[in-house]
């Protein structure tokens, strides 16, 4: 069983998104995801998205991604911002997720969550941010992938994973060298569900809010 990594920047894996780099070429086999990343946007960032939109109706392209909000690095909040809504309309009309890259940015994020009437489904990746914070989120169609942070117990991620709702919940290995199988096996420990378990829980939740399905 290849356990499902809804983020990575590994490549050439099964059963993986594999986050493509800013030269936005796909790899030669497997499901990726195709992004305007907050730190690399600059004032070309339509004619950038213009070539995304190439990839549209290709079935192997299962996310908008990483896009979000970083307030530690990348351009002016204006841009963020403007790039950020043109990939979630693209993301809401496509029906696929959006994997989102928040740094410092829960405020911006619930300011797009509570103004815009087309939410797509967002995953907030590398989640690790305080519960409180994530129970704000709940309200909204906002998923949370889990990664590294699990194998620290006491994380906020390990406290949220606890709380949090199972149909929200994803893992992933995004740029560490960790195996997949070992966040898995950390979520299996802290929630008390066996791996496979897990697995069938996250490729029910990615069919669930993608048009475009995955297989167990
Ligand atoms: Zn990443």
């Amino acid at each position: 069983m290849e356990l499902f990594d809804v983020h990575t920047h590994q490549g050439n894996l099964t059963n993986t998104i594999y986050n493509l780099k800013p030269n936005l070429i796909p790899p030669d086999s497997g499901n990726y995801s195709a992004g305007l990343h907050p730190w690399f946007l600059d004032a070309n960032w339509k004619n950038k998205l213009e070539e995304i939109i190439k990839l549209a109706d290709d079935q192997r392209f299962l996310a908008i991604g990483e896009a979000g909000f970083d307030r530690l690095r990348g351009p002016e909040i204006v841009l963020q911002k403007e790039a950020f809504a043109a990939q979630a309309e693209l993301s809401y009309r496509l029906g696929i997720p959006l994997i989102l890259h928040c740094v410092k940015g829960h405020d911006l994020l619930l300011e797009f969550l509570k103004s815009s009437s087309k939410i797509p489904n967002i995953i907030w990746h590398g989640f690790n941010q305080k519960i409180h914070l994530a129970e704000q989120l709940l309200e909204f169609p906002v998923y949370f992938s889990f990664g590294k942070a699990l194998l620290q117990p006491e994380s906020n991620a390990s406290q949220w994973l606890k709380a949090c709702p199972l149909h929200r919940i994803f893992f992933e290995t995004d740029d560490s060298s960790l195996n997949i199988h070992s966040i898995f096996n950390a979520a299996s420990l802290i929630l008390g569900l066996s791996v496979n378990q897990l697995q069938h829980q996250v490729v029910y939740n990615w069919n669930k809010i993608s048009n475009r399905k995955i297989h167990e």
